[in-house]
């Protein structure tokens, strides 16, 4: 029966798939590990005897590079390290592991790895400790092999895939490159995690919360995704293919309908205009949309483009990305974003400390403020290429004033510097803050005099004022963009913004649902930016709203007392632009039965 194999899950990026599934089970910090069925424990102890293989074809080259780069003695560590491949009874004992366990070779190696940490952690002294990592390191470079070969054969072939994982990570969302990929699946991972982010930008139809998805999958069955419905369907029939063939068709009118008004400006049917601006995660992106299309750059993530790299970019390589971003977008607006990495962003070449909560550690401007090196070198080359065009300047993670002045300070030390080198630069770069932090919500009365604009970063404000892990899929339930604290901040910035005359802007994810753009318009929000690809749906929203609607919603949601009382809201806000766009698409002169738009407190209050 067809709906026994159609899964329902949440959606996180809209889009349609269909195609064969690659599952992912390898990510570079993550050991994976995966029950065995019996019949595939043979080819698992063939994967592990080939990951040995490779390990030790490995280890000799190593050895022959240091022999002749250092030398012999220097070089017999790898042919030590040779011989404990060897060990047979070691090597029993894995196999052993992965035939009684079950588990696969990756978990059985990390397995044995811990038991030579764990039988020489009573033992005092260095001598000891570094017994434990000379047996440990070659089998190290056995788990390497078994973890990269997932791509290595991936990258054999130019077949497009869906991949699944078991969570929705960057590293999942980054593993083919971006032409392969045709949909994004996994059991758990947050709708506002990095890995969604990411999938949202790179246009994947992405759907999440699919328990034991991965148990139900083989590699290359074909699935398709309906990334509006949330849904995932295995091995679909011939009148599931034919319906997902009609589904695409109607997407693919509705994009065309929608991009007729990609043109225009966002702006009410009362002519109050929306500035609606685009999030960019990499270079790559410049080529995803039409500039004339957007007022701007509302969020250029750095850190991307530094990901991108296997070391810091240089003050040139950054200066002509920025040039090149700032030259694409002309005389628009574009707000680069000073780096943000730490937590889940990591940089390969760049190791932050092992924290126990990363999310509230190390990362962010912290960073930049005390490895202020890379923030000036950054500076410098946003400074000089902002001589191209038209930049802002964006502060991630801002808790506080002192921190605003200390980059001021930075700031005019690498102005100053550059005037001195004779270089040309405007004397006029706004610099504004990102509101994501409980903290900068309270002291933005103080804050917004020492800035020129603001902009909040929904993802991680919602984490912080909610304590729940926008990257942690146990608690991704918890994480509630309707929660009414969510939308008293909002209002608050959006009014302590407004009264000391700073634009203010929504950069968070939140506002890429039409619907919630609406109603921070309504709040008093100057620009919303959003993935490039959801852009035509919030300028079609906004110029099918009038501002006193706008207005309406935004009253009506605050005045709601329960996440559900908001989301109520946002339905009927929703349900009265579907009527409308239905229209639309139909070609219907008359806009019919459009639903009222009613908060349901009141009704309360009155029973
Ligand atoms: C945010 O936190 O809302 C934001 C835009 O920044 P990021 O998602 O990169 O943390
Ligand atoms: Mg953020």
């Amino acid at each position: 029966m067809a709906q026994m194999r159609i899964v329902k899950g949440v959606s996180v990026a809209s889009g349609l798939a269909l195609g064969p599934v690659h599952v992912v089970h390898t990510t570079p910090n993550v050991v994976p590990t995966w029950s065995v069925a019996e019949e595939e424990v043979p080819r698992e102890i063939e994967r592990l005897r080939e990951a040995v293989e490779i390990a030790t074809e490995n280890l000799k080259s190593r050895e022959k590079i240091v022999a002749a780069e250092v030398g012999e003695r220097d070089a017999a560590v790898f042919s030590v390290h040779r011989t404990i491949l060897q060990d047979p009874s070691t090597a029993k004992d894995v196999e052993n592991m992965i035939r009684e366990q079950r588990i696969n070779a990756e978990s059985a190696v990390q397995t044995l790895i811990e038991r030579f940490h764990k039988s020489l952690s009573g033992v005092q002294g260095a001598k000891a400790r570094g017994f434990a990592a000379d047996f440990s390191d070659p089998w190290r470079v056995v788990l390497d092999a078994l973890m990269s070969h997932e791509r290595e054969v991936m990258e054999q072939t130019d077949e497009q895939v869906v991949l699944a994982a078991a969570e929705l990570t960057p590293q999942v969302v980054t593993f083919l490159p971006r032409e392969r990929v045709l949909a994004v699946v996994a059991e758990t991972g947050g709708r506002y995690s990095h890995g969604a982010v990411l999938a949202r930008s790179f246009g994947f139809p992405c759907v999440v919360g699919l328990p034991n998805l991965l148990s139900r999958l083989e590699q290359g069955m074909r699935i398709s995704v309906d990334g509006d419905a949330g849904t995932v369907q295995l091995r679909p029939e011939k009148e599931d293919v034919d319906r997902f063939l009609s589904l695409l068709e109607q997407r693919k009118e509705r994009v065309k309908k929608l991009s007729q008004h990609a043109a225009l400006p966002a702006q009410t049917s009362d002519g109050h205009r929306l500035e609606t601006m685009v999030n960019i995660e990499s270079i790559r992106d410049l080529d995803t949309f039409n500039p004339e299309h957007t007022d701007g750059v509302g969020l250029l993530r750095t850190e991307f483009l530094y990901m991108e790299r296997s070391q810091f970019p240089s003050e040139e390589e950054q200066y002509r990305l920025y040039r090149r971003v700032l030259e694409r977008m002309g005389r628009r607006q574009v707000t680069l974003r000073t780096l943000d990495i730490g937590n889940d962003k990591q940089l390969s070449y760049f190791k932050t400390p092992k924290e126990n909560n990363p999310a509230l550690g190390w990362r962010g401007l912290r960073i930049s403020i005390e490895w202020q090196d890379l923030l000036r070198v950054q500076l410098r080359a946003a400074l000089r290429a902002s001589a191209h065009g038209n930049m802002r300047i964006l502060l991630p993670m801002v808790t506080s004033i002192e921190e605003v002045r200390e980059v001021h300070r930075i700031f005019d030390g690498v102005r100053r510097q550059l005037a001195d080198q004779g270089f040309e630069i405007p004397s006029d770069v706004p610099v504004g803050i990102m509101v994501e932090v409980p903290s900068s919500v309270f002291v933005l009365p103080h804050l917004v005099k020492e800035i020129d604009f603001v902009s909040v970063g929904t993802n991680d404000l919602v984490q912080y004022l909610l304590a729940v892990d926008r990257d942690n899929p146990w608690v991704s339930k918890l994480y509630d963009v309707s929660h009414p604290a969510v939308l008293m901040a909002l209002a608050q910035v959006a009014r302590v913004a407004g009264e000391a005359g700073k634009p203010c802007s929504v950069c968070g994810e939140m506002a890429s649902d039409y619907a919630t753009a609406l109603m921070m318009l309504g709040m008093g929000y100057d620009a919303v930016s959003v993935v490039p690809s959801l852009l035509p749906e919030v300028k079609y929203a906004v110029r099918e709203t009038s501002h006193a609607e706008a207005v309406q919603i935004a009253a009506l949601a605050l005045a709601e007392t329960t996440s559900e009382g908001v989301r109520r809201v946002l339905t009927q806000a929703r349900e009265r632009l579907h009527v409308r766009q239905t229209a639309m698409v139909r070609g219907a002169a008359e806009v019919a039965a459009v639903p009222e738009l009613r908060g349901d407190s009141k009704k309360r209050e009155k029973g």
